[in-house]
């Protein structure tokens, strides 16, 4: 017998149909790409999209075409993707900070047939204009610029372009298995691989991260998601935050500490998200101006390890709830987050902080487990002491990747997420590292998280990797990667006296070095393969000859 009720599928145009109908005058506030500032709401965000709907319809696109955007989190980008998606086709989001060749390469792959960029973007569109022949128009995110006009004739202007369009457009009805978007992954191996999610697992992924144990949206808060709309579309919050009716702050290009905290407190956010580097960049700059980031009741880290101090950090100084959480382009991205439970309130503040810096437990519609190796052919107990394979499975996790017929999971239907980790009988997921980033010294393995985490607590460096180095005798050991505090004197005899009984000795770095910078990739994260061919020979050098 099938059950009575309605059935309505799962479409991207339904959350903009929600916020435009019970949440028109909640206020969108955008930082344009010349800085200044653009105050909309809900109510116009849904009819802009519709015009722009409207604009692709006459474009003669065809359902599931990709669209693609090379944009900062601004309202035009918040617009173009319900107009995308809401009108049955693909928004293809790309990483501006990924190499020309990378550009051409997933443009080609995903055979995007528009392109929208924001001005900022204009020389690396021209740059890679004539290796893209699928592209037939170019849309440029914002007013007639003559100077753009004139550097690239064809080129057409949105707000020309949606100036045209009426408001009404019917949002197809569209089956909720079809295509909404698709991600490229970083690709630190090989080409980037495209991850094509559907309409029915973003809608689900909003519900799953607006829960108050996930992300905890609600309509009273005014969301910034600093994490940029290219990065696993900004952790699906523009989606989250339409479903909840919720306000937001969308940073545009300015992610710079100062510029960040000038935001919060301007706007009075209330919950914002973002990579530990944003973060780190964030705290200096609260601490230099004396703002106590009043507004921001919590933030969520992820995207990397946070490290504890800083959880302590925004606690203790801003009396702001740090929630940990972690995930992939693969897993749209919510994987887990750290929320505790009502049993964790007995313990003491010291215990529950402890706790905390785990990545954090699933959702429901996730399912986590941990295997001797990536076929699983043994599943590991559940005491969160014995690290393995982490894999994964759920509503909104990748079954394969795009444009390959082939799945991508393990036999018995999961996804190997290429992390090593731990899991707890609560559910309770630490990551330990990505299974390449692990030092074996000696046969034994030594976490590159855990060393990176007590380094950045020293007070004197402001940025830090671990990496393996190639040694004679142990295979490899770790060395650490340094970027001083400005001013800072601080020595490599100091810092390895910071170890100093917070690990077992053999798992000190053999090595601190010292550097101006450390290679930061696309959305944030620090290029450890970069810094492995830099400096993964130093201790080998070293040797006696
Ligand atoms: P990406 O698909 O580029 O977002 O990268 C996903 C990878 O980032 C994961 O497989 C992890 O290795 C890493 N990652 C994400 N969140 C965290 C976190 N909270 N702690 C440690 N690693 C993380």
């Amino acid at each position: 017998m099938i059950g009575n009720m309605m059935f309505q599928p799962l479409l991207i145009s339904s959350l903009i149909e929600h916020a435009a109908q019970y949440h028109a005058d909640t206020a969108i506030i955008s930082k344009n790409t010349d800085g200044s500032m653009t105050e909309t709401t809900w109510g116009q965000i849904s009819k802009n999209s519709k015009r722009f709907a409207n604009v692709l319809q006459s474009l003669g696109l065809a359902v599931s075409d990709r669209v693609a955007t090379i944009a900062w989190n601004n309202h035009r980008h918040l617009e173009t993707w319900y107009g995308i998606s809401g009108s049955g086709l693909v928004c293809h989001t790309i990483n501006p900070r990924l190499f020309p060749e990378q550009h051409k390469y997933i443009v080609n792959d995903a055979n995007d047939k528009v392109l929208i960029f924001d001005k900022t973007f204009l020389n690396l569109v021209l740059s890679i204009k004539d290796s893209i022949p699928y592209v037939e128009e170019y849309i440029c995110l914002d007013a007639y610029d003559e100077d753009i006009q004139r550097a690239f004739p064809e080129v057409l202007f949105y707000d020309d372009l949606i100036a045209l369009q009426s408001d009404v457009f019917e949002w197809p009805d569209l089956d909720e298995s079809k295509a909404s978007s698709l991600c490229y992954t970083s690709g630190t191996t090989g080409n980037p691989k495209g991850v094509l999610y559907s309409h029915r697992s973003t809608v689900l992924h909003s519900y799953a991260a607006s829960l108050p144990d996930s992300f905890h949206f609600s309509a009273q808060d005014r969301i910034m998601p600093v994490v940029p709309m290219f990065h696993v579309n900004a952790w699906g919050t523009p989606y989250s935050a339409a479903m909840v009716g919720c306000s937001m702050v969308l940073p545009g290009p300015m992610l710079d500490g100062a510029s960040l905290v000038e935001l919060i407190d301007r706007y009075k956010v209330t919950n914002a998200l973002g990579v530990p580097t944003i973060w780190q960049g964030l705290l200096n700059a609260a601490y230099q101006s004396g703002s106590k980031l009043q507004s921001l009741v919590r933030n969520i880290v992820g995207g990397a390890a946070c490290p504890p101090s800083m959880l302590q950090a925004f606690k203790d100084d801003f009396q702001c709830e740090t929630v940990h959480a972690w995930g992939m382009t693969e897993t749209s991205p919510l994987g887990v987050v750290n929320q505790l439970k009502a049993k964790h309130s007995e313990l003491d503040e010291s215990q529950q902080l402890r706790l905390r810096y785990a990545q954090g437990r699933p959702p429901y519609g996730v399912s986590l487990r941990i295997c001797h190796d990536e076929k699983c052919t043994v599943e590991s107990v559940r005491d969160g002491q014995i690290p393995g394979h982490l894999q994964i499975k759920g509503h909104w996790i990748v079954e394969s990747y795009f444009d390959q017929f082939e799945h991508s999971l393990t036999e018995d239907g999961w996804f190997d997420t290429g992390d090593i980790a731990t899991l707890d009988e609560d559910g309770f997921m630490q990551i330990c590292d990505r299974s390449k980033d692990l030092i074996k010294s000696g046969g034994e393995w030594i976490s590159s998280v855990e060393l990176e985490n007590i380094a950045i607590a020293h007070p004197e460096l402001e940025l830090v990797a671990v990496i393996a180095a190639s040694h004679a005798k142990w295979d490899e050991r770790p060395i650490l990667i340094a970027k001083k505090a400005a001013a800072s004197s601080v020595s490599e005899a100091d810092v390895l006296a910071f170890y100093h009984n917070k690990i077992a000795k053999w798992q000190i770095p053999d090595r601190v070095i010292f550097v101006d910078a450390i290679p930061v990739g696309g959305t944030g994260k620090i290029l450890k393969k970069d810094l492995r061919e830099m400096y993964g020979s130093v201790l080998l050098e070293e040797l006696p000859a």
